[in-house]
């Protein structure tokens, strides 16, 4: 059958990836979270002391950085950091803190392209992430751009902080949002910009399994209209 590519992109907290892990589930596809690719890097450079304005430096720790994805036992797609699963050392509140400066070096979305477009040449992917419709995949045959209002996504992240333990204030947790949405999109290299030939879905309303319908349907409607 006839694969495509579907690039996900959106502001931060929206319900990108928990979205596109379930329509790749459900279309057979695989699902590639490239925000975690930059935030397993940024744990690296964190981990590392990487000064960001060392380009030596943070060209040396780009070739020591190995990002994997595998399929767990329950059919996710999880992220290896050399060798080792790190989904959970990246979604710290220390890591969301420096994630959008990191992904902001030019050298660093260089290293990271290049990969996503590796992942991506086979096609059967759903991938999201910030750039993915306008510069990783700017042929993908189905693009979505996911927005929600600030409220909501920043209620939705600390309830998924939660499930995972950590207390965090919803002001906080709205700041830090705030904070790389704007960083996200007013960088130089590759801001987060909706593409013209996206479609939007906004979730503020919709419930997970609508918006993931929606999608889905979409989709669906590329891969058997051709
Ligand atoms: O998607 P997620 O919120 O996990 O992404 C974390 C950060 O990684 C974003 O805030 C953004 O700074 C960066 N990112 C990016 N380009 C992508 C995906 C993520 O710059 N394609």
């Amino acid at each position: 059958m006839h694969k495509i590519i579907i690039a996900i992109d959106g502001h931060s907290a929206c319900g990108k990836s928990s979205t596109a892990k379930v329509v790749a589930k459900k279309l057979g596809y695989m699902y590639i979270d490239s925000g975690a690719m930059y935030r397993a890097t940024t744990y690296y450079f964190l981990q590392n002391d990487i000064a960001l304005s060392n380009h030596d430096q943070v060209g040396e720790a780009l070739e020591s950085i190995d990002i994997q994805f595998k399929i767990d036992a329950s059919g996710n797609s999880q992220v290896l950091l050399n060798g080792t699963f790190a989904e959970e050392f990246i979604r710290t509140m220390e890591v969301n803190q420096h994630v959008s400066e990191v992904s902001a070096v030019s050298s660093v979305r260089r290293a990271m392209v290049s990969q996503q477009r590796q992942i991506g040449a086979e096609k059967g992917v759903v991938m999201d992430g910030r750039d993915i419709g306008t510069v990783v995949f700017p042929d993908a045959e189905l693009k979505v751009f996911m927005t929600a209002s600030l409220k909501v996504r920043a209620e939705r992240r600390q309830k998924e902080l939660m499930e995972k333990g950590i207390a965090e204030e919803l002001s906080v947790i709205s700041f830090n949002l705030m904070s790389r949405d704007k960083a996200d999109s007013s960088r130089a290299d590759s801001p987060l910009v909706q593409a013209d030939d996206a479609i939007v879905v906004d979730t503020t309303h919709l419930t997970f399994n609508d918006q993931v319908d929606k999608i889905v349907k979409l989709a669906e409607q590329i891969i058997y209209d051709r």
